[in-house]
């Protein structure tokens, strides 16, 4: 079955506003498949430009058709030419720039062909609709099964016409240009979907989209009057109409109204994924744990290990510090000044791994130079590697086997799954390779816990890894590059992870600046249907599941065993 979602015509920057709000959740709400668009008035309510066109292509468009209106903007002109994904109506004259049908591949892999015509009962002159739309499939031939046809008129009659003239040899007949949305949709005896117009996307305190002051003007003087497209009472029209792929022959037709509060929340239907909730869940399970352990006489420890002054790690770890207090664990911080031996430090480590009131070792890196980061990672016993990047920790991760999981890799998937993001038998592109976060996060997501399926970028990867990350339903970004992640790189309706952190200069040069991530946060959010913010959303989980690793690792020291 292929969804195809019809958008009526887009009534300029209200028009636009709603489409790209309410499009990622009718992605995820419909499972849609093609995404078409009139946009013949998405320009100032008459036109399209090169700008409008992108706008909509990014809040998740993948056709766009037109209208008699389509070439009111000049600089639109260029852009009708060139673009593969804009159809104009066909039945224009020959030399006319720009397609009148084209064939494109929904997101299920389905052809799909799409035609575009003008009516001509009370309408400037077009060549005869049903001749040209004739023309057309003979041309499409046995390219696609489905064939969705927009028909741009005046008159119902004429559409309705049309709809009995294409029945069985289309999938969709979809009248626009009236911007009144019709009550008569039905599938036609042989299978083809119709509806005599479609509506409007724009705001309704208007005259067909259009403000209404400005209108009645017209109307009581005759005069010419300036038209601006209305903001009041904006929604969304359309029609969603589900094709059996095997015949092309239609299933079912549903008219859509959905209206759009610009006021209702800054992210439109986009959820911000806060880590808050989810940390203070695990701190609840990780004080309860404490507090049994206590009870038989184990006092959870953790050994906080630094060397130097790295002014950000300060910051998480007195994060650390303070949940772990808060948990009822005990902390012993080993501070060790920036030209400590990497033997000095190791020394200290091995000391602490044989020590039996430490049941965990968080070394913090980086490490100041000369100490090297990774033996002295190598030397905490693995038991007691609560942040798990030891490499048995590691290799136990990657065959399934119970040991410690860093705690960012395994705080994405807990906030993931806190907030119900739907994993299993989804893609996900996990943008990082980091032993710390990438790696990790991308085997905790294909694993069988998740079973997603996983694709990991890198810096090698190349100028393909932004339309590889815009096939995912789930990016994660853990790049260390602050905002890579802009809102071309997302599909609309996926969700986003942002495990960066940045901070930002402070705009005055003084104080601390504001934090920021990987992502692009106030652009993205149009087009996602879900993302974490920064900060507020990777960085609490972190902290709360290296206090839940030091808990656990007490509790299985304390059982005498020392993994499971
Ligand atoms: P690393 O620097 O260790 O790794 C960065 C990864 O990103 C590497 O795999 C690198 O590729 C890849 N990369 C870099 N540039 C590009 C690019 N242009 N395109 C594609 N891939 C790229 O960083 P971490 O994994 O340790 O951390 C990542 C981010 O997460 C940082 O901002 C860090 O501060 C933050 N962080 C946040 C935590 C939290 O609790 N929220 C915890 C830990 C980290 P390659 O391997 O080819 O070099």
């Amino acid at each position: 079955m292929t969804n195809v979602l019809f958008i009526a015509d887009v009534i300029g920057s209200p028009g636009r506003a709603a489409v790209r709000h309410l499009l990622p959740e009718l992605r995820r709400r419909h499972d849609l498949h093609l995404v078409i668009c009139n946009c013949e008035n998405s320009a100032a309510g008459m036109g399209v430009t090169r700008d409008t066109a992108r706008e909509l292509f990014e809040a998740g468009c993948d056709v766009l058709t037109g209208g008699n209106h389509l070439w009111d903007k000049r600089d639109g002109h260029e852009f009708i030419a060139e673009d593969p994904r804009l159809v104009r109506p066909a039945n224009l004259p020959p030399g006319t720039p720009g397609m009148g049908w084209r064939v494109f591949r929904a997101s299920n892999g389905v052809s799909v062909g799409v035609v575009n015509l003008l009516g001509r009962v009370f309408m400037r002159e077009a060549d005869c609709p049903f001749r040209a739309v004739d023309a057309a499939l003979a041309a499409l031939g046995d390219q696609a099964k489905l064939v969705f046809v927009d028909v741009h008129a005046e008159a119902s009659a004429e559409k309705i016409a049309l709809g009995w003239h294409l029945d069985g040899r289309v999938s969709a007949v979809v009248g626009t240009h009236t911007h009144v949305q019709t009550a008569d949709d039905r599938i036609l005896p042989k299978g083809t979907a119709f509806v005599s117009d479609a509506g409007m996307t724009g705001g309704f305190d208007s005259v067909i989209g259009m403000d209404r002051h400005g209108a009645l003007k017209r109307f009581l003087t005759s005069l010419p009057e300036r038209l601006v497209p209305a903001d009041g009472d904006v929604r969304l029209n359309g029609v969603l109409v589900r094709i059996d792929d095997l015949t092309g022959r239609a299933q079912s037709v549903q008219r859509l109204q959905i209206p759009y509060d610009k006021n209702a929340t800054s992210t439109g239907t986009c959820r911000v994924l806060t880590g808050a909730e989810p940390a203070e869940a695990v701190h609840i399970e990780a004080r309860l744990r404490v507090h049994a352990l206590t009870e038989t006489g184990v006092q959870p420890r953790l050994a906080l290990v630094s060397v130097g002054e790295d002014p950000a790690s300060r910051v998480y770890l007195e994060k650390k510090l303070e949940a772990c207090a808060a948990a009822g664990i005990e902390v012993d911080r080993v501070m060790f000044p920036s030209g400590s031996t990497t033997a000095q430090v190791v020394a200290r480590v091995l000391a602490l791994g044989a020590d039996s009131a430490i049941h965990g070792i968080l070394v913090q890196l980086p490490l100041a130079l000369p100490a090297d980061g990774q033996v002295v990672l190598e030397a905490i016993p693995p038991h007691k590697d609560v942040d798990g990047v030891h490499p048995e920790n590691a290799g136990r991760l990657a065959l399934g086997l119970p040991g410690f999981v860093p705690a960012t890799p395994l705080g994405v998937v807990r906030l993931l799954q806190h907030w119900d993001v739907p994993l299993a038998g989804r893609h996900a592109v996990v943008l990082g390779r980091s032993h710390i976060v990438g790696r990790p996060v991308a085997t905790l997501l294909s694993g069988k816990g998740c079973n997603m399926t996983v694709t990991i970028g890198h810096s090698a990867s190349g100028p393909e890894l932004r339309a590889l990350a815009r096939q995912a339903d789930l990016i994660v970004a853990a790049v260390g590059r602050r905002h890579m992640v802009t809102a071309d790189w997302v599909k609309p309706g996926a969700v986003v992870v942002d495990v960066g952190i940045h901070r930002l200069p402070p705009p005055d040069g003084k104080g601390k600046g504001r934090l920021t991530g990987d992502v692009d946060f106030e652009a993205v959010k149009h087009v996602a249907s879900a993302i974490t913010p920064v900060p507020g959303g990777v960085g609490p989980m972190t902290v709360a599941l290296v206090v839940l690793n030091t808990v656990i690792a007490a509790e299985r020291q304390s059982a005498g065993r020392a993994r499971t």
